[in-house]
């Protein structure tokens, strides 16, 4: 098969790469499209330990079933592969599993991932394509369980409804764009700014949020305080920003993966009483009321996709790298 292969630091080659084998509980997959990931782009830049060349990337995926029991059924794929028998696999955090694995990762266990024409994944992590779910627009159900999973995870925690909340989501890339969709439109909520300095990310925010769309350093962000923040980008700058602007009893959600230390001022976290969630992933049942919410359009038509041909995959990466790709997501199509 073709594939679009890591092989080495901001190095992709689209070449041939042995076919995946069928093995027992599993199915192979022909890839009808496939998301660039913020962790496909962390992992280009050579500073994941988890995925090392070389290897295939991807694991927003969506396709037909080419071999498997289930011959011919149109899937979206839940890439989180947990081992089912521990604590947290019984008791619907699977995310948690000791021995997760993603696919596109080859650290600790080798997984290929969806750049590529082909790819294997357990029966148990295939998921039916809902009905009015595009299916190259599928592999966006992904992220928007990341999304979800952090919307949700502290919204059980409030002492008032999330939809009253002044929220601040810092980033505006898909998983920035996709919880502030969710926000408005799933949650309710009245009060939501996203930050993001990229002027053409920020345009492409703006035309579909109703929220309004702002920079960083913006008076409007840099005076105000919030209840909520999303820091989708985790970098040291984003931590500090996002305790500097937070109201007493706020909670900070962290889903960024950029770098992972850095100074933040844990005074003001204890004087102010500010809670600091980090959230990874999705439990299964967020991966199937994702599909839902896709399926009925309620976080809108997904018009901010941009989609590119596999084979020049390896541009769309250098141009996500030089931020000179406006939309908060590329799907490559096999
Ligand atoms: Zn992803
Ligand atoms: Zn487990």
């Amino acid at each position: 098969m073709k594939a679009l292969v890591y092989t080495g630091t901001e190095e992709l080659t689209y070449k041939d790469f042995i076919n995946p084998t069928l093995i027992k509980d599993e199915s192979i997959i022909k890839v009808s499209a496939s998301g660039i990931c913020g962790s496909d782009m962390h992992a280009y830049h050579g500073k994941d330990e988890r995925r090392v060349p070389p290897l295939i990337l991807g694991h927003e995926i969506s396709g037909i079933i080419e071999e498997g029991s289930q011959k011919g059924k149109k899937v979206v794929l839940n890439p989180l592969i947990t081992c089912g028998n521990c604590d947290y696999c019984n008791s619907g955090s699977e995310h948690l599993c000791s021995k997760r694995v993603l696919l596109g990762m080859n650290r600790p266990i080798e997984r290929q991932g969806g750049f590529a024409e082909l790819v294997s994944v357990p029966d148990k992590n295939i998921y039916e394509l809902p009905n009015d779910l595009e299916m190259k627009k599928a592999p966006i159900a992904e992220p928007t369980a990341v999304s979800l999973h952090a919307v949700e995870l502290f919204e059980k925690s409030l002492l008032k409804p999330i939809k009253d909340q002044k929220i601040l989501v810092i980033g505006g890339g898909a998983i920035g764009l996709i919880c502030a969709l969710i926000l408005e439109k799933v949650k309710k909520c009245k009060s939501v700014i996203l930050s993001e300095p990229n002027e053409s990310r920020r345009n492409t925010c703006s035309k579909n949020l109703k929220s309004q769309c702002l920079k960083p350093h913006d008076p409007e962000v840099e005076n105000n305080s919030f209840d909520l923040i999303f820091d989708t980008v985790g970098l040291e700058i984003t931590r500090q920003n996002a305790i500097k602007l937070a109201n007493p009893g706020a909670t900070i959600i962290h889903i960024g993966l950029t770098q992972p230390a850095g100074i933040f001022d844990f005074r003001k976290a204890t004087l102010q009483e500010i809670t600091f969630i980090g959230t990874y992933c999705y439990t299964n049942n967020d991966f199937a009321k994702t599909l839902e919410i896709l399926n009925n359009k309620q976080i809108g038509d997904l018009n901010w996709i941009e989609f590119r041909d596999l084979s020049k995959g390896s541009e769309a990466f250098k141009q996500i790298h030089d931020g000179t790709c406006s939309s908060p997501k590329i799907i490559l199509i096999p």
